[in-house]
């Protein structure tokens, strides 16, 4: 039978609920369980794909075309494995499954409630993954933090499924904040009793309460900690701030919180936890015989969670190079034809982000135009690849005001133009080409190089596309196509020949960058500029 752990946030968001849930799933998993992690947020819209990026940070895609809370990201760098639309569920897309039962008449005249039916259709996406695929453990992080009007349907869903399988079958996990009172020079326990009072309120008793803090909890820290909030001392885990968050299984294991829930839940450990990889990894990452500056040109620059995927990737491929990457944060609406020379100098590669809309096209054509003259590597991703596209229409084959149609809709030189099949779409949410598709690579392009086989599977997020119509034009002049989608023929890759690295891509290779396996592009994007170097 499936085990089921619930993950709450108490006192403070953002104290990393994704992060303790990746990280005890990890050990889970080097103890040898069959493990996923689920999301539940709160809010109405369906799915994370109509936020702005300045809301939520990054909307992370899944092989099966899912646009899912950036959380995700974490649960499969860490474990992994894929995840997919099951994995995240909003209040959007379960009030969604609701109205659609009652107008199909699904409730045979009932009056249509919170309790029952809402709450219900939340235990039924609890367990939904649990019924597809063969999970030891099924851990659900909950968004928000509890005592929020929004997330109570979740917690009384959680409340009531605890009651029905037990402590054997499954528990609550609370992750709350402890502060640190300067002035008195001492940790503070009572914002973290408030909140589980809060959640007793609704009728749940955490059986484990994972702390953040800044220092370390003395044994009278815990032992109040756990008087006060009714648990025993063994389930008041501490959790340190870490220099990086792959560190956060290894501190976990350190505070046993693995063999507490296993205790919890009568499950014996299959194997000692191995976790050979992951430290031969954090070694690596500490240990930089190398140092290199990229610049990531975007328009989100602010909110570096706009960016996660990308910053993690990096962090994957720095460390099987050895190599410390400092990404500096460039903002493309800044980028001026007299100042890029000064922005880039000290840039020993430059990464052009994805995007959408107009603001900061410019600026990212100016970097463009500047690395593929200066023969500085360059990764494009997405809009970025796109960018390059039109720079090198614009600059190298002459064709004036060359655009993609989705800045300028008028443009004489549609470099980058809508499907066909995008065309007659009026709604914006999840119409995107969205998801894995394959894609063949070229022989002896950086690309196949960088992959080391012929075919790929990458996850896209775009609507709009390399116009074929130029191909030709691109490639006498040394733009090439080195991946195309054997189904439709469409450009996946392009890149520059004469040049050290240009590579440009169309779908979304960060998202596919894990611990265990750093992205391919990613890791060759580093040895060609790490080469140059060391000329
Ligand atoms: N805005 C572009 C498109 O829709 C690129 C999208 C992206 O970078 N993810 O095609």
């Amino acid at each position: 039978m499936t085990k089921y752990i619930f993950v709450t946030g108490g006192v403070s968001s953002s104290l990393g609920k994704g992060i303790i849930s990746a990280s005890l799933a990890k050990l889970l998993q080097a103890r040898g369980f069959s493990v996923t992690i689920q999301k539940f947020d709160p809010y109405i819209n369906v799915d994370p794909g109509t936020l702005n990026p300045y809301e939520h940070g990054e909307c992370y895609v899944t092989d099966d075309g899912a646009e899912t809370d950036l959380d995700l990201g974490h649960y499969e760098r860490f474990l992994n494995v894929p995840t997919s639309q099951a994995n995240n569920v909003t209040t959007g897309r379960i009030y969604q499954t609701v109205i659609n039962k009652e107008r199909a008449g699904d409730y045979l005249g009932k009056t249509v409630q919170i309790v029952p039916h809402v709450t219900d259709e939340i235990k039924r996406r609890f367990c939904l993954l649990g019924k597809t695929k063969d999970y030891e453990i099924i851990i659900s992080e909950i968004g928000g933090t509890v005592g929020d009007i929004e997330s109570l349907p979740y917690v009384e869903a959680m409340r009531q499924m605890r009651w029905e399988l037990g402590a054997t079958n499954c528990m609550v996990i609370h992750l709350t904040f402890i502060p640190y009172l300067n002035a008195a020079k001492e940790l503070k326990t009572k914002p973290t009793q408030h909140s589980v009072k809060t959640l007793l309120s609704y009728g749940v008793q955490p059986d484990i309460l994972v702390c953040r803090t800044e220092h370390p909890l003395r044994l009278s820290i815990r032992k109040k900690l756990a008087l006060f909030c009714n648990v025993d001392l063994e389930s008041v885990i501490e959790a340190m701030d870490a220099d990086t968050i792959y560190d956060v299984p290894l501190l976990m294991l350190k505070e046993k919180l693995d063999i507490t829930v296993l205790k919890k839940f009568q499950l014996d450990s299959k194997q000692e936890p191995d976790l050979t990889e992951w430290k031969t990894f954090l070694g690596k990452l500490k240990n930089p015989l190398r140092e290199v500056s990229i610049a990531l040109v975007g328009k989100y620059n602010e909110l570096p969670d706009a960016y996660k995927s990308i910053h993690e990737s990096f962090v994957h491929a720095g460390a099987v190079n050895e190599c410390k990457v400092n990404v500096e944060a460039i903002h493309s609406e800044q980028i001026t034809h007299e100042n890029v020379r000064e922005l880039l100098k000290n840039m020993d590669g430059v990464l052009i982000a994805p995007g959408f809309g107009e603001r900061g096209i410019e600026g990212k054509i100016i970097a463009i135009r500047y690395v593929r003259e200066q023969k500085i590597p360059f990764f494009g991703i997405c809009l970025g690849m796109q960018c390059a596209v039109v720079e090198f229409a614009r600059n190298v084959l002459q064709l004036d005001d060359a655009a993609s149609i989705e800045v300028d809709s008028l443009t004489p030189y549609p470099v980058i133009n809508m499907m066909e099949e995008q065309k007659n779409i009026t709604q914006i949410g999840g119409t995107m080409r969205l998801g894995a598709y394959e894609c063949e690579l070229e022989p002896d392009s950086h690309a196949q190089q960088a992959y080391g086989s012929k075919t790929i599977y990458e996850r896209h997020r775009h609507r709009y596309e390399f116009n074929d119509h130029y191909k030709k034009q691109f490639s006498a002049e040394g733009l090439v196509a080195t991946g195309i989608n054997p189904k439709t023929g469409l450009v996946e890759i392009i890149e520059l020949k004469d040049h050290p690295w240009f590579v440009g891509v169309q779908f979304h290779p960060e998202l596919k960058s894990t611990v265990e396996n750093p992205h391919p592009l990613f890791v060759h994007f580093l040895k060609a500029i790490m080469a140059i170097g060391s000329e």
